[in-house]
């Protein structure tokens, strides 16, 4: 029996052992996914719980149920990795081998990091949504709210879903505009990046779209603490931004494991070969989702186009023959805008978000970095898609690959 070992069973785990199982022999093959939490969190849906549209109830499924037959579930904190003994130990003391690893253990908001961050105003005056306790208890937050300043601020690059924050804002705008509380509140988007996002065309479509919506944007802040006393950040370069109430997205990084276990770099991402996501430093291990650094966004559609690739790829690997998949970073994201609007974006290492529709050309129904109500309810149906078509490995009709069909190079995208 070849055994192998995925680390994490989150959305880019759950996706690959349920394409894998099909494709490898159960009489050759053991399967075993390990993770430290028996739920499955849909982390899409945090952003709408702080506005009420969605309960905790709504975005967590047990793990178990989520993974095929015919693949073991451990329950249990990694602690470390042992890639010459080709072992996996866990903080109880278990220990498994493995002839291939998979390391999908995604990325985490790491409040510990910021000096200030986890003080008294923690979960009082400084939230998170990045996680559910962080989400649910925003909500309450943000009821109680009705004047002051807010202060939706990124720590550093890279996050996970690097829209979510712009999200945040558009749909916080909108939530105080319908509390009849808009001109009470003043609005602060803070950002390490020169605008308001990392692609330049997508940056200056979503500049505009703060602006009109008069919220204040804070670049290049590179925070370096939080004075509680104060109430406000500070940043490497000493500038100070007061706030009332802080949302914040948390420095993130990869799983410490990865890096006691000298797999990881600064941020405990692992180094992959952009297009097979074979590590670049153990022949018998793959990283796919959030915890490589593949210069991509971190993202649940990234790991799904990625998956697709590095299914064929594992099992040509396996069989010693070379892999022929090449990933091309795809990522597509939907960017809720607010009052029942959204955008959609689509890129990959190469290629900027552009105009056009998406997936069909012309005819979409999804349009490309323009507000519309379709676009709102594709994100909206994605939790369905979610549970019952991506994580299970079903075929999907879209191309793992960018397409350029009915794109066009936009300049500034009008958007009414
Ligand atoms: C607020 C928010 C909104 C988002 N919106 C979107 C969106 O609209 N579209 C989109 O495509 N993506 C979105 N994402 C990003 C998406 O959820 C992630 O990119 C995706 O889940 C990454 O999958 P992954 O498998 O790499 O990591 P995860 O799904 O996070 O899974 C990692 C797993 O590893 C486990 N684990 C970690 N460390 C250990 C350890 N030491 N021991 C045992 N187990 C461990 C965890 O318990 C977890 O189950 C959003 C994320 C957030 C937070």
């Amino acid at each position: 029996m070849r055994r192998l070992l995925v680390l994490g069973g989150g959305t880019a785990g759950t996706m690959a052992v349920s394409k894998l199982r099909r494709r490898l022999d159960r009489r050759d093959w053991q399967i075993t996914v390990i993770d430290q939490d028996s739920v499955h969190l849909y982390q899409p849906g945090l952003l709408f719980i702080p506005f009420g549209g969605y309960q905790p109830a709504d975005v967590v499924k047990p793990r178990r149920k989520l993974l095929p037959e015919g693949v073991d579930l451990v329950l249990g904190e990694i602690d470390r990795v042992d890639p010459a003994a080709r072992v996996v130990l866990l903080a109880d003391g278990q220990q498994l081998a493995y002839d291939y690893l998979v390391i999908a253990t995604g990325t985490t908001p790491r409040p510990d990091q910021t000096p200030g961050m986890l003080g008294p105003l923690w979960r009082t005056s400084i939230f998170d949504f990045y996680t559910l306790d962080g989400a649910t208890a925003l909500a309450s937050a943000l009821q109680a709210f009705d004047r002051g300043r807010l202060v939706v601020q990124i720590t550093d690059m890279p996050i996970k879903c690097p829209v979510a924050p712009l999200e945040f804002t558009f749909l916080a705008e909108a939530y105080f505009r319908r509390a009849g509380v808009r001109d009470r509140v003043e609005i602060v988007y803070v950002t390490p990046l020169p605008g308001a996002f990392t692609k330049p065309i997508a940056s200056a479509e979503l500049g505009s779209m703060l602006d009109e919506r008069k919220i204040a944007l804070e670049s290049d802040f590179l925070t370096e603490r939080i004075d509680g006393d104060a109430k406000a950040l500070i940043s490497y370069d000493e500038r100070e931004i007061p706030f009332d109430l802080l949302v914040t997205v948390p420095l993130n990084m990869g799983a410490d494991f990865i890096g006691r276990s000298g797999l990881g770099d600064e941020l405990n991402y692992v180094p992959v070969d952009r297009h097979t996501l074979l590590s670049k430093a153990h022949d018998n291990i793959f990283a796919i989702g959030d915890a490589s650094n593949i210069p991509t966004s971190k993202a649940g559609s990234v790991a799904h186009f990625a998956v697709d690739v590095f299914a064929g790829n594992f099992c040509q690997h396996v069989a010693g023959e070379p892999m022929t998949g090449s990933f091309d970073g795809h990522a597509n994201c939907f960017i809720e805008s607010g009052d029942g609007k959204g955008m959609l974006i689509d890129f990959n290492y190469d290629t900027e978000p552009l105009t056009g529709r998406y997936p069909v050309p012309v005819l979409g129904p999804f349009a490309l970095l323009k507000e519309r109500q379709a676009n709102h309810w594709g994100k909206l149906a994605f939790r369905w898609m979610y549970w019952h078509v991506l994580l299970p490995g079903r075929p999907i009709p879209l191309p793992a690959h960018m397409s350029m069909a009915g794109k066009h190079p936009a300049g500034r995208a009008a958007h009414r």
